[in-house]
């Protein structure tokens, strides 16, 4: 059995890199990145006058009550919300901030998740409010580990200082060509090259898994991430593909992403991070790509709406439904039916509205590149060829280093 077996090797940061090991500028300056253009930068704002970390059994509808808030400001709050849907995950540990004006109105609410997000909500004219988005783009640190296996693949990993989500998602990766149980011997070894995100030195829980070796017995397999897609050692696709509309036909788009909206009367940005289309009520709706239900939430202006998390960083919402065929912690299958369109919550007509994020961000789900290739094209070859022989340099180095010890 082989012990200690990690490496460390600094590598480039994360959000949109396309290509890992080639991008090696380190920015663990732990600065924030900004969607919206016209605010400052987060970490210069004052702390807020009131913070509060929300505890078991809070809504923000008793923590408001807690701070003698009323019900209409949340209402408004949530109001702006409907564009990011970020308090629907309010969870113990979140902290709050409430910044309050001379009448004790409230004129700032700030909402922060884990060390990497964070929503400003800022109040405008007629008491609605607008919001600032951040994402912490923090540092990636490349980590290597070399092993072998004994009992299951995952507590092998961990045995060497993988960890258990990085080990899972190895294996969801793989799943589709191994098989977890028939094809393992002990004593088969693998290779790891892992890119942990830190943020002031604080692993934020955030892993991308950048290449996996398994040479077994009677199995050989490998998975290398190249420009966002994973492959295996001959450049042939691992994932499935996205389907572009989660519908069984292509009906008419009655409203388009748009990032800068404003809205027509107040002017106030409201972006819109979807995709309407026009469709009946009952329409079924379909999982756009392989995932687990992450959330069936009844939203006051949002309506009932489905969420799926789609591998490491896509995301996937279905909003305004009338009905959902499906719980949250299921797992669906691309092109499954998991509702039926509606108009519920605030929507001016039966429609349903889909949205698609990448890294946490809203993309347009129309245009965004998604997985749908099977290979390489032939002209990335070379630079696919080259990052592959890296990471597999740098695993053979550790697997030596292993085998020593
Ligand atoms: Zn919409």
């Amino acid at each position: 059995m082989v012990a200690d077996n990690s490496s460390a090797v600094p590598v480039a940061p994360g959000q949109f890199r396309s290509n890992l090991a080639l991008d090696l500028e380190e920015s663990d300056s732990g600065a924030a990145d900004e969607l919206s253009e016209t605010s400052t930068d987060p970490l210069s704002d004052p702390d807020p006058e009131i913070s509060y970390v929300v505890q078991k059994g809070d809504t923000l509808s008793t923590i408001f009550d807690l701070l003698h808030l009323s019900q209409t400001t949340l209402y408004k709050l949530m109001e702006a919300d409907l564009n990011v849907l970020a308090l629907d995950t309010i969870q113990p540990g979140h902290q709050l901030g409430f910044n309050l004006d001379t009448e004790g109105d409230l004129k700032q609410f700030i909402f922060r998740s884990g060390l990497t997000y964070k929503v400003v909500f800022d109040r405008r004219e007629k008491g609605d409010f607008e919001f600032r988005e951040f994402i912490e783009k923090g540092g990636y640190r490349r980590e290597i580990f070399a092993g072998e296996v004994q009992g299951d693949l995952p507590r092998s990993m961990q045995r060497i200082g993988v960890r258990i989500a990085e080990a899972y998602q190895v294996t969801s990766l793989l799943k589709e060509r191994m098989n977890f149980r028939s094809h393992l011997r002990a004593g088969d070894r693998f290779q790891l090259a892992v890119s942990r995100q830190y943020v002031n030195g604080e692993y934020t829980g955030n892993s991308v898994i950048e290449g996996f070796v398994y040479d077994g017995a009677i199995r050989k397999q490998s998975a290398f991430l190249f420009d966002d897609n994973y492959f295996d050692a001959d450049g042939e696709s691992l994932e499935k593909a996205f389907q572009r509309i989660p519908l069984t036909k292509r009906y008419r788009i009655s409203s388009s992403f748009n990032p800068k909206r404003k809205h027509p009367v107040t002017g106030l940005i409201r972006p819109h991070n979807g995709t309407d289309f026009s469709v009946r009520i009952g329409t079924p709706v379909l999982a756009a790509g392989d995932g687990v239900v992450s959330r069936v939430i009844k939203h006051r202006y949002a309506g009932l709406y489905i969420e799926i998390q789609h591998n490491r960083k896509y995301k996937t919402r279905y909003l305004h439904l009338s009905k959902a065929y499906v719980r949250k912690g299921q797992k669906v299958s691309r092109g499954q039916k998991i509702a039926a369109s509606g108009n519920s919550g605030r929507s001016t007509g039966a429609h349903l509205h889909y949205e698609l994020h990448v890294n946490g961000r809203p993309v347009n789900a129309m245009t965004a590149p998604i997985p749908v290739v099977q290979t390489i094209a032939r002209k990335k070859r070379s630079a696919f060829k080259q990052q592959v022989a890296e990471l597999k340099s740098q695993m053979a180095e550790q697997l030596a280093l292993a085998q020593k010890q």
